[in-house]
């Protein structure tokens, strides 16, 4: 019993392809501001940390300095005196925890950072824990690099990631921050909403101190940081809607500016974790820019394997030699269709050849030739000449093949449906009933014999179009 589900309905190809380029267009909108949000994240996280050292350092009721009386630091409540609280002086006096700013900034930075950087999963950067960072002696040099672990990943695959300096820095600062007296990060258990599992507590990297514990970060707190730190950037979109970055955004970004840059796609494939290259340039955006550099670099490269001087106007003696070559192409049941500056290889053995082109009005002559054959391999047999009938059958097999020919082309003209398209002189003129006959009109009605050397161009050949 067939299937009740068409093939039609079961065809992604369309969507995949909207899909695709939809994501493109995400990707080359946000590549570009990815600076501005990188360095507003940055500004904001020193802001609010330099905010905070200075009110903490202010007596509470005292105006905080460096703010112009716009911030006043308040008493705060006993159960949570660990919190640093503020007062807007205007504005009835709406009150800031400074605190849970500063723990936001810090985050949104280290977020975008790491993502950025690393190109790696939203469920990755929250499985990132202390014992990931890992470091390797090159056998080579005895160098120390350190390296990222990515573990569990979406496809169960570990891999590891070099980390470089700007990515050093930010882990530093992550590690710097959760460490506590004794040197350890607090091992704290997370909830995986995929798998819908608690994990084990681990010393994870993305944890914060929530109240009197700390807390594993969740995919929606990454989302909300994010939001916020875009809202700070004054960024928009090209709809003028204020402009969004979702974690996995950071991964197509990470991939398309990896590899325009020279990174091969099957490193980055590596890098990503991904199990196809498919994937991989499935997340890369593709540039008009780099369509046209790469249409340009053929051109270039093929001019390169040609010799220069073919890129000249062509001499007198070239332009007679060239148009020599059509009146030599005409041979005695048709036309020769070799290229131009190429010898005959076949020592003009016409009717065997596979170049030749018959012409109708040769059809006769292809005639006696087939039947002429017929007759030779014939009194070949008769004779024992067997060593002649082979070349002949051969010859035989040639004429009746190019008498098929011309019978399939008197087929197919006999066929032939007019489409009614208007005629050049009509477009042109507008005004005129009827169109003066042209020579190209002309052969074409009166068959390729009356074409000449031009039958296979449907126009002579000018200069113009050679070049
Ligand atoms: S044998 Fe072929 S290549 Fe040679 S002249 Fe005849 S058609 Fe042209």
């Amino acid at each position: 019993m067939p299937c009740p589900i068409s093939d039609d309905e079961i065809r992604k190809a369309k969507e995949r392809r909207r899909r695709k380029a939809r994501m493109d267009q995400r990707t080359r909108e946000r590549l570009p501001v990815l600076p501005v949000l990188t360095s507003t994240a940055d500004r904001r996280r020193r802001a609010a940390a330099d905010l905070l050292q200075v009110a903490r350092n202010t007596e509470p009721g005292a105006l905080i300095p460096g703010t112009d009386g716009s911030l006043r630091r308040a008493i705060a409540p006993t159960a949570a005196g660990h919190l640093t609280w503020a007062e807007e002086t205007a504005s009835g006096g709406r009150r800031r925890n400074l605190t849970y700013e500063e723990e936001e900034a810090f985050w949104a930075f280290a977020t975008i950072e790491v993502l950025r950087l690393t190109g790696i999963r939203n469920e990755e950067l929250l499985e990132l824990t202390h014992h990931s960072v890992t470091q390797y002696r090159l056998p080579s040099t005895g160098e120390v690099v350190p390296l990222l672990q990515i573990a569990p990943s979406k496809t169960d695959t570990e891999r590891l990631l070099l980390v470089s300096p700007e990515l050093a820095d930010v882990l530093s600062a992550i590690i710097s921050r959760l460490r506590g007296p004794d040197g350890a990060i607090p091992l704290v258990a997370s909830y995986d909403v995929r798998e819908k599992v608690w994990n084990p507590p681990m010393p994870l990297l993305f944890q914060r101190d929530v109240g009197s514990e700390h807390r594993a970060f969740t995919p929606t707190a990454i989302r909300k940081l994010l939001i916020n730190a875009l809202s700070t950037t004054g960024l928009t979109s090209a709809d003028g809607e204020a402009l969004t970055f979702s974690p996995h955004d950071f991964r197509r970004i990470f991939v398309t500016d990896a590899i325009m840059n020279g990174l091969p796609p099957h490193i980055a494939q590596v890098i990503c974790g991904h199990r196809s290259i498919e994937t991989t340039m499935g997340y890369k955006a593709v540039y008009p820019a780099e369509t046209i550099e790469a249409h340009r670099a053929f051109i270039a490269r093929r001019r390169a394997s040609r010799p220069g001087e073919e890129y000249r106007t062509p001499t007198a003696e070239e332009w007679d030699a060239f148009l020599a070559h059509f009146e030599k192409r005409k041979v005695s049941i048709g036309t020769c269709a070799r290229a131009f500056g190429s010898p005959c290889v076949h020592e003009h053995a016409c009717v065997r050849c596979s170049l030749l082109r018959p012409d109708p009005a040769q059809r006769a002559r292809l005639a006696d030739i087939r039947d002429n054959l017929i007759a030779r391999i014939a009194e070949a047999e008769r004779e024992g000449w067997l060593g002649e009938v082979e070349g002949l059958q051969v010859s035989l097999a040639g004429a009746q093949d190019k008498l098929a020919q011309l019978n399939a082309e008197a087929t197919r003209r006999s066929n032939a449906v007019s489409l009614g398209m208007p005629a050049l002189g009509q477009i042109a003129l507008g005004r005129r009933e009827t169109k003066e006959p042209s020579p190209t009109a002309d052969w074409a009605a009166a068959g390729s014999s009356e074409i000449g050397p031009w039958a296979h161009s449907a126009r002579r050949p000018t200069r113009r179009t050679l070049r």
